[in-house]
């Protein structure tokens, strides 16, 4: 026979206080509006959380889990809480798990060229960090001065830089993450060839908070490209000409750092917005591209499209 026992909010919350002594523990309607819904209160489609923590430390991490554990509730990892997709929303009853206290760069090793950091690092500080080294962090989401590596790495992030490097996912090599249990797991390693095993890396990145919490990130870092970087924009007819540029730009051996295409419609709405003039016609398409370590490289236009 099954036995079911009843807990009261304050039961549950004094049992979390006790196992997350050093987190912030919020259960105002303020605090639980805000980080329910990107802050939207009233766009929240599932309701109001039981309490919003931000961890101070592993230990408040594992608190969090037990207390979830114990009394049946959802949990929600969160860090910047950036997401789009409300994939970092609460729910009703839930408990938002946020990682952005733990935000120490821990080691940027110009010998190895990683990084390790913990999830709450904003890419944009990592970047710079990095930089001051002579080194950059490659993945570039359009949210790179307000999103953290942990929530990076659970929604594969990727930006403009990716037709050279790739998303999130191609510049992890190691993760640790907290399981359920409460049970901290190192998948990955610091070295960039790694050839045995199952790849558990690459099955946590873009998994969104379902498999357990991100705690600690090893990261690919690159050197910085010698010679000056070229920034330009090219203009189309339309996207078919747009896109056999492209495959003759990828073709060609320079290797562009960075590729955006606009189509007509988009121009023209930039240009309503910015108050701009870009737009030619209905159909003229722009490509915005980047090549690094260009200034040694005599750029000749010899085919029109
Ligand atoms: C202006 C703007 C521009 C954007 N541009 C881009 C873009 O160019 N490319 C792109 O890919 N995205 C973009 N995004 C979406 C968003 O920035 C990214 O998804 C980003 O990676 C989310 O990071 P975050 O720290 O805000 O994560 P959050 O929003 O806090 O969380 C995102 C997801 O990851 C989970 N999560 C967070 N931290 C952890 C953790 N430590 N462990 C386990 N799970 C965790 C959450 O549960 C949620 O499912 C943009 C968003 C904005 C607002």
């Amino acid at each position: 026979m099954a036995v079911f026992t009843a807990y009261t909010n304050d039961q549950i919350i004094n049992f979390l206080k006790e196992k997350a002594p050093h987190a912030d523990i919020h259960i105002d309607d303020k605090i639980a509006a805000e980080h329910t819904a990107n802050g939207k209160a009233e766009d929240s489609i599932e309701g109001k959380i039981l309490a919003y923590v931000a961890a101070g430390d592993k230990e408040d991490i594992r608190g969090v889990l037990q207390t979830a554990q114990k009394f049946h509730l959802p949990i929600i990892p969160q860090t910047a809480d950036t997401s789009t997709v409300i994939g970092a929303d609460g729910i009703d009853g839930g408990i938002i798990l946020s990682l952005i206290k733990l935000n120490h760069i821990k080691e940027i090793n110009k010998d190895d060229s990683i990084a390790v950091i913990e999830p709450g690092v904003i890419n944009q500080d990592l970047d710079k960090a990095a930089r001051k080294q002579g080194m950059f962090y490659a993945p570039d989401p359009a949210s790179k001065p307000i999103s953290s590596l942990g929530g990076n790495i659970s929604t594969n992030a990727g930006g403009l830089s990716g037709v050279r490097y790739g998303a999130t996912k191609d510049s992890v090599l190691g993760l640790k993450v907290m399981l359920t249990n409460g049970k901290e797991i190192k998948l990955g390693t610091r070295t960039y060839k790694q050839a045995y095993g199952y790849d558990l890396t690459q099955l946590m990145i873009g998994s969104e908070g379902t498999l357990g919490i991100v705690t600690e990130i090893t990261v690919k870092l690159f050197p910085i490209p010698l010679g000056k970087t070229i920034t330009g924009i090219a203009f189309f007819d339309d996207m078919a000409k747009l896109a056999d540029g492209v495959k003759a730009i990828r073709n060609s051996g320079l290797y562009p750092s960075m590729l955006e295409a606009l189509d007509g419609k988009t121009v023209k709405a930039l240009d309503r917005y910015e108050e701009t003039n870009y737009a030619q016609s209905d159909k003229s398409s722009l490509l915005i591209f980047s090549i690094d370590s260009a200034s040694e490289l005599k750029l000749k236009l010899s085919k029109r499209f």
